[in-house]
């Protein structure tokens, strides 16, 4: 994060404070709304390009900020300042409003709301009797900061730029903390996150309502650039350029929205010059030449362009400080232990219909702490079913589930991670672009409580490095030491498996699901894995484990459960499993 953050900050600062001073006006007042938009089009890189949230609202965010400085300073004679003030407040609290509304339902349905928000806003804009109708609101007054009046060209490219580069510091410090890791684990759906006791509608909130603010102070800045406000400027049209700034520029990095905003605001300067020389006409002739750039950009760069010259770019090579893990950090504190052989898990009755197929059928286990019990059954039994019944993935048709004595059906699958059950996926769900150190740590994401503020301000220094030192113990653990740094989904499937044990172990819990964790591993690593199941074991960890490779299974486990078509066909021993007629008819019948 930090060395993909240089590059732009770096260009903000060179910009801020050299170009007001050199180029002609026109191109400072050009560069001044590249700056504006970049505003918007960084919190939209937050929103949709980390996030996976699309909006084509952020328009009429801008055209509130405004709205809400140009009323209050023209109206009512209030300072700017409190202009500001209510502009993120009213947006802050539209933006949440929309949010919950809407972002608790997948799909759709954010964006839907945004443009049903977006076309609403704008008539009321130009309809609502004290906003001036279409005509607009004129005359509002200077910005004044401690004596200094914010009225020249250079005197705007100053602030807005100051402001940009701090936008950037903020989000850049959010998304290198555990809050931004939690917000860029969205991306990759809301199942795991939930799963390591993130609370994903929290995390799209927040960026909602961030990326709703960024807009509106956006749009209080133009207001009084201009001095004028009026609908035009904050139509879905100009919600919608705000996209393609953000699809052209890069929508995954902070840089490709400053090269976004820019790349679209000058060339459709450049083209509305141009074009109506070429067509001997007038008309938005731009508009379709962005058309088939999008169409372009989608078929050939479908990152962006920004990741395409960033790459060109001479890159600063990482110091070996950087890629070093603060292992000195305290360690975090753990849960207290427990009795050894006491029952952790006891489920009974669990049926679970999908439609007309019943995947577990009466099914029913108990799992100890200090043991470990295989689940073993053929392919469909209903074992992965099981898992995700007993984490809170999929809601029981009926039945009881207990955790340390305590009801647990019916509870989220995040309220079951943070009592302290954690889990790996037989389908493994890592960020595949995020370091297994990242991915790791995201598995400590419940032992830190510092908030987005924080985060943002990197006030959070000391947690982080104890979370991060946490995930890089639990890699060493697992063996995966030399692979700190790689992305998680350079590695071979059997290792990424790994991955997501230490992932799991990052949450200190008390028990843990492992679904297959031992498919493609080679001798070595499964004798590897089966030696820290056994140490686990020994701290009284309760383990429960479906795995296929019977030598294994019947090496590791103290107790096994069998599973039939969603049924349990036996459970014992190891020992006495393998005698079992039932199971030895059923399942093993083939392999012996
Ligand atoms: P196992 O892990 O033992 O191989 P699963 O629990 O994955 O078995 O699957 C048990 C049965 O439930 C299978 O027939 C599977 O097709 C079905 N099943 C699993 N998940 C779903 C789902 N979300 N919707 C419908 N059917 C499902
Ligand atoms: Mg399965």
């Amino acid at each position: 994060m930090k060395r993909t953050l240089l590059t732009p900050l770096a260009l903000v600062a060179g910009l801020a404070l050299v170009a007001p001073q050199v180029l002609p006006e026109y191109y400072v007042t050009l560069a001044n709304y590249i700056g504006l938009y970049s505003l918007v089009a960084l919190g939209m890189v937050l929103l949709t390009g980390i996030g996976g949230l699309t909006s084509f609202g952020q328009a009429a965010f801008v055209g509130i900020g405004a709205y809400a400085t140009a009323v209050l300073s023209t109206s009512y004679g209030l300072s700017p300042w409190l202009g500001l003030l209510a502009g993120l407040l009213i947006t802050g609290g539209i933006a949440l409003l929309l949010g919950v509304l809407t972002l608790r339902l997948s799909g759709h349905y954010l964006p839907i709301g945004t443009l049903a928000w977006g076309l609403s806003l704008f008539y009321l804009f130009g309809n609502l009797p004290n906003l001036g109708g279409f005509g607009g609101i004129s005359n509002l007054p200077n910005i004044a900061l401690f004596g200094w009046t914010i009225d020249s060209s250079a005197d705007f490219s100053l602030a807005i730029w100051a402001l940009v580069a701090a936008a950037i510091w903020l989000i850049g410090n959010l998304l290198d903390s555990r809050e931004g890791r939690a917000i860029r684990a969205l991306k990759g759906g809301t199942v795991m996150a939930e799963a390591m006791g993130v609370n994903t509608a929290r995390s799209k909130l927040a960026i909602f309502v961030v990326a709703a603010l960024l807009a509106a102070l956006s749009g209080w800045l133009y207001a009084h650039l201009q001095r004028f406000v009026n609908p035009t400027p904050f139509s879905i049209t100009m919600g919608i350029e705000y996209l393609f700034m953000i699809v052209l520029g890069g929508a995954a990095s902070l840089g490709g929205a400053l090269f976004g905003a820019a790349l679209v605001t000058v060339l459709k300067q450049w083209l509305q010059d141009l074009l109506p020389h070429v067509f001997g006409q007038g008309g938005n002739f731009e508009t379709i030449f962005f058309g088939a750039l999008i169409i372009l950009c989608l078929q050939y760069a479908r990152d962006g362009l920004w990741p395409l010259l960033a790459a060109r770019l001479p890159q600063r090579r990482r110091a070996a400080a950087e890629l070093e893990v603060p292992v000195e950090a305290a360690a975090l504190p753990r849960r207290e232990a427990l009795p050894a052989n006491q029952p952790l898990l006891q489920a009974e009755g669990l049926v679970k219909r999908f439609g007309g197929l019943v995947a577990n059928n009466n099914m029913g286990l108990t799992v100890n702490s200090g043991e470990i019990t295989a689940l073993i059954g053929p392919n469909g039994a209903g074992k992965s079913t099981l898992f995700n019944l007993l984490t809170g993935l999929l809601p029981l048709t009926s039945g009881e589930i207990r955790f340390r004595g305590e009801r647990i059906d019916g509870l989220s699958s995040r309220r079951i991670a943070r009592l302290g059950v954690s889990r790996t996926f037989q389908h493994v769900r890592l960020l595949p672009q995020m370091s297994v150190l990242e991915n790791v740590a995201l598995g400590a994401h419940m032992r830190g409580e510092s908030g987005l503020l924080c985060a943002s301000l990197h006030l959070e220094r000391e947690e982080e490095a104890r979370l991060l030192a946490e995930a890089a113990r639990q890699i060493e653990r697992v063996g995966l030491k030399e692979h700190l740094f790689d992305a998680a989904g350079s590695l071979p499937l059997g290792k990424q498996r790994i991955v997501e044990i230490a992932r799991a172990l990052s949450s200190d819990p008390y028990l843990l699901l492992l679904d297959e964790p031992a498919a493609g591993l080679r001798h070595l690593e499964k004798q590897a894995l089966a030696e820290l199941l056994g140490k686990l074991r020994e701290e009284g960890m309760g383990v429960l484990l479906v795995e296929h490779d019977m030598d294994f299974v019947m090496g590791m486990a103290d107790q096994v459960v069998v599973m039939e078509f969603g049924q349990k066909l036996a459970e014992g021993l190891p020992q006495q499993i393998q005698d079992d007629p039932a199971v030895l008819a059923a399942y093993l019948g083939g392999v012996e």
